[in-house]
């Protein structure tokens, strides 16, 4: 029998659900083919986060031929188009995607692919299945804590082992570079460091070896590398988020440790809201918020998305964003907290430019995280909650020091003024483009005209 393992964003051979899976079940004299479906729809605009994507895949092409391994690439507009060129199929293997548009994606696929064809659909990219808890009532949970509790009775599932040995000598295909994905290949300009499974897995040690004990303490500081930076692996499915459980979970109780895993337990928790409530990328879950009347301002919006608003805070973040296709987690929340309430422009819009930017792009995560901040989403923060940015500034950033590496025109503030710098202070820096207080006074009562 002919297997084909269908890759998407699970770029990587370690710990692949879809891998071991075929493993298990290959019989003699079966063989097994790599194939990807490039899409030329989901390439344009070409932006920094497609950019990453195909690093990321060009590195893992490369690591497969050093395994005697390689990954055919079917270019198609259609889901038709695929099938017709997957050749001869006794059986398909993937990774479920679970949120929309993929998951109708790959049903489609399998509509068309026939009942003649055994399909090997696997959980992969989350550690529970996305309907794994619900409530007495058999009702998905909407509020995070109760689901942590439900999510901590249960262990996360192990890595599965992949014998790349066996592999080889199943798996018939070599790498193809069609001209489409060449043409991908030649867009990419960056110089990303530490791309591939080697460097993740580094990454991933050392951060449980030396920093995970304090991670609920450094977590907040944008000018420390507090966090795991796992993310763009995660994201690229370079790496395993059960071997990330797993390796976090082996690690000597702390603090940071179990914030750590509770911080794991949001991405399933955003990702169980997209699955279970479709359709929140363009609504809020929170009806209520339905027609808030959001400000169209194109030249604000703009200012934004290059980092010029005039608030120190906000625009060392969204450059950090431009210049390296990722944000500290903090700065999401306040630079969110600014365009939706500050700005009052339309949260999607911020959606949508993370969505361009970001090398962790995770649609539930980013959605989920979006509608928070602007509090339109399922427990998010009360729309009275209004991030001051300059108190965010000091409290977070107290020297400066990360709005000094990414603001130049403030290197020469000293003290507490780098955090909101008077008229004279600003020369050759933007003015601010809200007065905090009046901003904060038109959001209130905006959101409160909706209640
Ligand atoms: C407006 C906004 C947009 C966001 N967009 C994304 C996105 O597109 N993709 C994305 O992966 N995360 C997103 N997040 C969540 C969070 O900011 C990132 O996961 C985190 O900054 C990634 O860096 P890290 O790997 O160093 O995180 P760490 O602090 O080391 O966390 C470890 C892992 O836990 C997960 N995680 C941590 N915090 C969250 C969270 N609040 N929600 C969901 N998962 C979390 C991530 O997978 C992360 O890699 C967003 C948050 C906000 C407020």
């Amino acid at each position: 029998m002919r297997r084909v393992c269908w890759f998407r964003s699970d770029f990587r051979l370690g710990d692949n659900h879809m891998l071991h899976r075929v493993l298990k079940d290959v019989e003699e004299g079966d063989e097994a083919a790599f194939v990807f479906w490039l899409n030329p729809k989901y390439c344009d605009p070409f932006d920094t986060r497609h950019d990453y994507y195909f690093s990321t895949m060009k590195r893992f092409m490369d690591d497969l031929e050093e395994h005697g391994l390689g990954l055919r690439v079917i270019v198609a507009d259609t889901a038709e188009a695929f099938v017709d060129q997957l050749g001869e199929v006794g059986a398909l293997y993937f990774n479920a995607e679970y949120v929309e548009p993929f998951k109708q994606r790959d049903d489609k696929v399998i509509s068309l692919l026939g009942d003649d064809v055994l399909v090997v659909r696997l959980l992969d990219r989350h550690l529970f299945a996305p309907n794994a808890f619900t409530k007495k009532d058999g009702d998905p949970y909407k509020v995070y804590t109760p689901f942590k509790k439900a999510a901590y009775e249960e262990m996360p599932p192990k890595p599965y082992e992949v014998n790349r040995d066996r592999l080889k000598r199943l798996v018939t295909t070599k790498n193809e570079v069609p001209s489409e994905l060449k043409k991908q290949f030649d867009r990419c300009k960056r110089q990303w460091k530490a791309l591939g499974e080697t460097a993740a897995h580094k990454r991933l040690n050392d951060f449980v070896d030396q920093r995970i004990d304090a991670y609920d303490e450094d977590r907040d500081i944008p000018s420390i590398a507090g966090t795991s930076r796992l993310s763009p692996y995660l994201r690229t499915g370079v790496l395993s988020i059960r071997t990330v459980a797993e390796a976090v979970l082996s690690a000597p109780k702390s603090n940071g440790r179990d914030t750590y895993y509770d911080e794991l337990l949001w991405r399933e928790f955003y990702y169980m809201i997209m699955v279970q409530f479709p359709g929140l990328k363009d609504r809020p879950f929170n009806d209520k918020y339905k027609h808030l009347d959001w400000e169209e301002n194109e030249e604000q919006f703009e200012k934004w998305c290059r980092g010029e608003t005039g608030y120190p805070i906000v625009d060392a973040a969204m450059r950090q964003l431009n210049e390296t296709g990722w944000m500290h987690n903090r700065l999401r929340m306040i630079v969110a907290s600014f365009l939706s309430k500050h700005l009052l422009i339309d949260w999607r819009k911020g959606e949508r430019y993370f969505e361009r930017k970001l090398i962790d792009y995770e649609a539930a995560s980013n959605i989920g995280g979006w509608q928070w901040a602007a509090s339109v989403g399922t427990d998010a923060v009360p729309y009275f909650r209004i991030f001051n940015p300059t108190i965010q500034s000091e409290k977070f950033d107290k020297d400066g020091t990360f709005i000094r590496k990414y603001v130049k025109e403030l290197s020469g503030v000293e003290g507490k003024a780098i955090h909101f710098p008077d008229a004279a202070e600003r020369d050759g820096y933007t003015d601010p483009v809200v007065d905090h207080k009046a901003a904060r006074a038109r959001a209130l009562e905006r959101f409160k005209d909706a209640q």
